[in-house]
């Protein structure tokens, strides 16, 4: 399969322009289309900017509204597309894919579909929306892979590498999410407020003792000793990729845990308990109807302009526990990744590198055919080994710790 459409042009989008731009020998021709014509025309600037274009090709804009299923069908076809990377608001999900089946084009995303009416989702994410469409997309022999950024995504393949590779039984998968990075500025999310907000407005789910947990934001803390970026506090949190580990591995705990630091909190918490994280209308005295999640995102920065200030590393990476003939053992694998290094590439800062390269990892499986398996699945459905592979060579390398040292995973 070649030639990729992208969809969305924000902080990830620019970083899929640049990665799909440098391996365009595999993906063949590259289009993109967002809402504001002018957000792709300045990342395919970039990307001639940067001279990232392996081989000369053409990378095209168009603007999409993709919440209209004939709109997203009609470029598939115009485009010749058969590759369609979704990096636009969680929000086109299901339009987007509902076209790809249609037209016959591979799917990727790298985020669950989310109701922009509902504060948050609820588990089963997965079970939701998209999963509803497996059927589909296996009638149709559509490739859909979900969920392939990095968390979701590449920490979804660490844990099936954990499993498959160091064990015979596994007993628990913490995904530990570290941005150990510093933007100079007062407070800031790293990518739409908006969607960063809702993961931790709401309830915290986990997957314990073979059933979902409940608990509340900011209730449970572990702190870890890890590589590069040192000791640091994570905060269980609820995120998708609970849901389809626990459905692969349900008789592990499966839990996900986002670092926070002191600051971040307070400020967050004044915010929420003001109700400014609320997505509910409010009038004020002279009539004007605000709602005051916009607002709070409207006054904080763009995370796109932190970008070439941002200093420091970010260190995900999964724990598994469990058993091989019978002995305990643990194994942290593990990515650290460099926010100035991203944004000298290719101008975005880290935590959009992390989700952005991954997707691209992911077209180019589809586009050599080792993940173009015709059906949708989650990454951790997938052999890992060509991924974590792959994004080795492409800017994502694997490092895995366990009781013989702590090195490069090689595969
Ligand atoms: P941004 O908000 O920066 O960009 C979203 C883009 O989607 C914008 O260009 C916007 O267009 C476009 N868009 C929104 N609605 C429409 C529409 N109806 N039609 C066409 N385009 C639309 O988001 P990010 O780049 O930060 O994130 C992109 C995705 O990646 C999100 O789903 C996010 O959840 C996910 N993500 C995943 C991570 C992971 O590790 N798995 C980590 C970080 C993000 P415009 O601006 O022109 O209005």
């Amino acid at each position: 399969k070649r030639n990729v459409l992208i969809i969305g042009a924000g902080g990830v989008a620019q970083v899929v322009a640049h990665k799909c731009a440098q391996n365009n020998d595999v993906l063949g021709d590259l289009h993109i289309a967002s809402r504001t014509l002018s957000k792709c025309e300045a990342i395919i600037q970039t990307v001639h900017e940067k001279a990232a274009m392996k081989v000369p090709g053409p990378f095209h804009a168009y603007t999409l509204d993709a919440t209209n299923i004939e709109a997203v069908k009609t470029l598939i076809r115009q485009t010749g597309a058969q590759i369609v990377i979704n990096v636009g608001s969680p929000f086109v999900n299901m339009t987007v894919l509902d076209a790809c089946i249609d037209a016959g084009a591979a799917y990727i995303d790298t985020a669950i579909h989310e109701d922009p009416t509902k504060i948050c989702e609820t588990p089963p994410w997965y079970g939701n929306y998209e999963w509803k469409k497996r059927e589909a997309c296996k009638a149709a022999g559509v490739t859909a892979v979900l969920g392939v950024g990095f968390d979701p995504g590449v920490v979804n393949a660490f844990a099936r590498y954990a499993v498959d590779a160091c064990m015979d039984e596994v007993h628990s998968i913490d995904i530990v999410d570290i941005n150990a990075g510093n933007h100079g500025k007062y407070f800031s999310t790293n990518f739409d407020p908006e969607i960063n907000f809702r993961e931790f407005t709401g309830t915290v789910y986990s997957w314990q003792k073979g059933a979902w947990q409940e608990n509340k934001m900011f209730e449970v803390m572990r702190e870890d000793d890890l590589p590069v970026v040192g000791k640091q506090k994570s905060y269980m949190s609820g995120h998708d990729e609970v849901h389809s580990l626990s459905n692969r591995y349900p008789n592990a705990d499966v839990r996900f845990w986002m670092g926070f630091g002191d600051h971040y909190i307070n400020v967050f918490t004044v915010l929420q308990n003001l109700g400014l994280l609320s997505e509910q209308p409010v009038t004020t005295a002279e009539g004007l109807e605000v709602v005051p999640l916009k607002l709070v995102k409207a006054v904080l920065p763009d995370p796109s302009s932190l970008a070439p200030n941002y200093t420091g590393k970010t260190c995900i990476g999964d724990f598994v526990k469990g058993t091989k003939d019978g002995q305990p053992v643990e194994v942290f694998v593990y990515n650290i990744s460099d926010h100035k290094d991203a944004y000298n590439e290719v101008g975005s800062q880290g935590i959009s590198y992390t989700a952005g390269v991954p997707p691209v990892a992911a077209a180019m499986l589809i586009a050599e055919g080792t993940w173009d398996v015709g059906h949708m699945a989650n990454v951790e459905d997938l052999d890992a080994r060509p991924f974590l592979g792959l994004l080795n060579k492409i800017g994502l390398p694997t490092r895995i710790k366990d009781a013989a040292g702590d090195r490069a995973l090689d595969l």
